[in-house]
């Protein structure tokens, strides 16, 4: 159906957030004198997360993430000591919870900088980069909503450099791993038409792929048919994994697929109110006219339908989506 000519690594690693290329230094992790001297070394490079957001800073070329030396964030946080990241070759990479009294500092270090939202901002910023955030904000999230055993209820300790907890009851001692929710999200085809939808929870015009959690006792494929079919009433003939993507927003993996329609006929649902076929040409007259709005870029689900319309003699999607967000800031210019 959709031959990309290039494997499931190489598919994946076109996704936004994917491109850490750090050596995640796994064998380092308990050794407690090596993390105490990474962590006074200038050359290490802390990542600041301040109640999730992410420290960038926007320019003309784009949005910067905006990395700490030990001097320049001062005494870490004792409850939430650093989490290390890995190595790029020339940098040991922490990330580090900041206090509201750090964050203040860093402001005023940075007049530029500020914490902000990593999904909008990482649309035009450099992959590495955008992945190094992603990884450490994934790991934040995880850590600040395990504060406490799940089983008897004493605070949590984290190990490892962050990247494990143990319970401080030594009667418990349970011990807890980052938690990541797999979902899938597929484009759904029909010959040569895909089947958008719209959640009930998006402005009205916007469409994106089917997407959804996947249960306890389901495979991926199983989880791609119930939520298609819970969704739109849709049956599939033809289910075919393409790739997947880390998104930490808050906690998930996406599980990219294909799948070809039975047919056409499809129904609504209470989370999907609004659905639609659209060939290659109805949806470039759709986005040229501004009535359809699609998910961002850094999104799988863009990457699934920009990759299903350039092959079906659409050309490049993200060219179009910039036309269209360009077209419709000039005409709010002209408004005012
Ligand atoms: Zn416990």
């Amino acid at each position: 159906m959709i031959a990309t000519g290039i494997d499931h690594l190489a598919r994946s690693k076109r996704n936004q957030f994917t491109a850490v290329r750090l050596n995640r230094e796994v064998e380092l992790r308990d050794d407690a004198e090596w993390v105490a001297a990474a962590l006074c070394d200038q050359q290490t490079r802390l990542v600041p997360l301040w109640r999730s957001r992410s420290l960038l800073e926007h320019n003309t070329s784009g949005s910067l993430a905006i990395y700490l030396s030990p001097d320049e964030l001062g005494q870490p946080d004792r409850i939430q000591p650093p989490t290390l990241l890995g190595t790029d070759g020339k940098h040991d990479y922490f990330a580090v919870s900041v206090t509201d009294e750090q964050k203040d500092n860093i402001l005023e270090r940075f007049p530029n900088a500020l914490f902000t939202n990593l999904r909008r901002a990482s649309i035009d910023m450099a992959a590495k980069h955008a992945g190094i955030l992603a990884y450490a904000k994934a790991l934040h999230y995880w850590q600040h909503r395990h504060a406490f055993c799940g089983v008897c209820g004493n605070p949590n300790l984290l190990r490892s450099a962050g990247h494990r907890m143990v319970c401080s009851n030594e009667e418990c001692s349970r011990e807890t791993f980052p938690r990541i929710d797999p979902a899938i999200i597929v484009l759904v085809t029909h010959e040569n038409a895909c089947l958008l939808g719209r959640n009930v929870r998006w402005n009205p015009g916007h469409f994106s792929t089917l997407a959804g959690f996947v249960e306890p006792g389901e495979s991926l494929e199983d989880a791609v048919v119930r939520e298609v079919y819970e969704e739109v009433s849709v049956q599939l003939a033809d289910i075919r994994y393409v790739s997947s993507q880390p998104w930490p927003f808050p906690a998930s993996t996406m599980c990219g697929f294909y799948a070809e329609a039975v047919s056409r006929n499809f129904g609504v649902s209470e989370e999907v109110q609004e659905a639609r076929w659209f060939t290659v040409e109805s949806l470039t007259s759709a986005l040229k006219d501004d009535v359809v709005r699609l998910s961002p870029p850094v999104s799988i689900a863009f990457r699934l339908l920009a990759d299903w319309f350039r092959q079906n003699g659409g050309g490049d999607l993200e060219q179009l989506v910039r036309d269209q967000r360009k077209a419709a800031a000039v005409g709010r210019l002209k408004q005012q």
